[in-house]
């Protein structure tokens, strides 16, 4: 792959957290949220992650941006220039590069602020503008967003769920990032508010040339949005792919039972239902090889012994999947543990 397509390359990316010791004498212990997650974001594309609540999606979004509470190992790159091992304060400029949308666009906004208030203050910490041109970027940012001007004098309380997601992503866009995580950006909104809410990152996308890394456990709106998909199961990507290749040929059994549940629209399309068993387990308890194999439809003897890797198959290799039934012998010797 062409080093000067890819905007940000995560590799080998653990996030731990600490876990209290159970009892008098207990040793503390530690859980992985994210389990050696790897991948790369291109220039210009929407990569979508997915997967069911709990499988890490959300917790790998921020440790890429710094702002969660777990211990994160591995290497990130990000526009050519390795991050991972920057300090706060030399990290603290490419903020203005990466920006993250979120889910509840009501809690990440100062109900003390008004709209003008609380963009002026992020154009002002960031140094991009104060005075006269503050207010004029103010203004074009809530038309960009398709606010009315005058909201610029209103509290977040005063807007309803779409508006406020509306302002989360003018406040996004006020630094000028080149990159943005959508965290479940549009999953608390009402079905019509939804789709206003895609089009219009896509045709921010579109206008701004921005990147997106846009988490959601809708395969349907992921399915809209995205240029690739990624989908994660307890930490770890088990797939990766092309949007369309992943959703007219899935490998994984995990990626095919997600797909096999998505309704049909047509009134006398069917498609046979995948039922999984149980359901996630928690990161207490990883089960042992191949993570899925509890729930595993198709699971074969060696599954709960051996842990699969994500492997190209065939094609140009950017299709990618990590379960045995595809693997072969000299895969093995590459990466799995056997
Ligand atoms: Fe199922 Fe085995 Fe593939 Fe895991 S490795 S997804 S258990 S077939």
């Amino acid at each position: 792959m062409d080093p000067q397509r890819q905007l940000l390359s995560a590799k080998d990316i653990f996030v731990h957290f600490p876990v209290k010791a159970a009892g008098l004498g207990g040793r503390p212990r530690r859980v992985s949220a994210v389990n050696g997650v790897s991948f790369e974001v291109y220039r210009g594309e929407t990569l979508g992650l997915v997967g069911e609540s709990g499988c890490g999606k959300t917790t790998l979004g921020r440790a890429i941006m710094r702002i969660g509470h777990g211990m994160v190992s591995g290497r990130i790159d990000f526009d050519g220039r390795e991050i991972s091992s920057l300090g706060n304060s030399a990290f603290r400029p490419l903020r203005k590069e990466m920006q993250m949308i979120f889910q509840d666009p009501f809690g990440s906004l100062n109900p003390r602020l008004t709209v003008g208030q609380m963009l002026g203050e992020v154009l002002a910490v960031h140094r991009i503008a104060k005075g006269e041109a503050a207010r004029k970027r103010i203004l074009e940012l809530l038309d960009t967003v398709g606010l009315n001007r005058e909201y610029a004098n209103r509290y977040p309380h005063e807007f309803s769920g779409g508006q406020r997601q509306r302002l989360g992503i003018a406040r996004a866009l006020a630094v000028n990032p080149k990159f943005i995580i959508c965290d479940e950006p549009v999953s608390a909104l009402d079905v019509s508010i939804q789709s206003q809410i895609i089009n219009l990152l896509k045709d921010l996308q579109r206008d701004f040339g921005l990147t997106y890394l846009f988490i959601a456990h809708d395969l349907s709106v992921v399915e809209y949005i995205s240029d690739r998909v990624a989908v994660m199961y307890l930490g770890k990507i088990v797939e990766i792919a092309p949007a369309e290749d992943l959703y007219s040929n899935p490998k994984h059994p995990y990626t095919q039972a997600l797909l096999s549940a998505i309704p049909v629209p047509e009134p006398d399309g069917s498609r046979e239902r995948i039922l999984l068993k149980g359901d996630l387990p928690g990161p207490m308890n990883v089960p042992p090889g191949c993570g899925f194999h509890p729930r595993c439809p198709v699971a074969m003897p060696e599954c709960s012994r051996k842990e699969p890797c994500l492997l190209p198959q065939g094609g140009n290799g950017d299709h990618q999947v990590s379960c045995l039934l595809y693997e072969r012998c000299e895969d093995a010797v590459a990466c799995c543990s056997v």
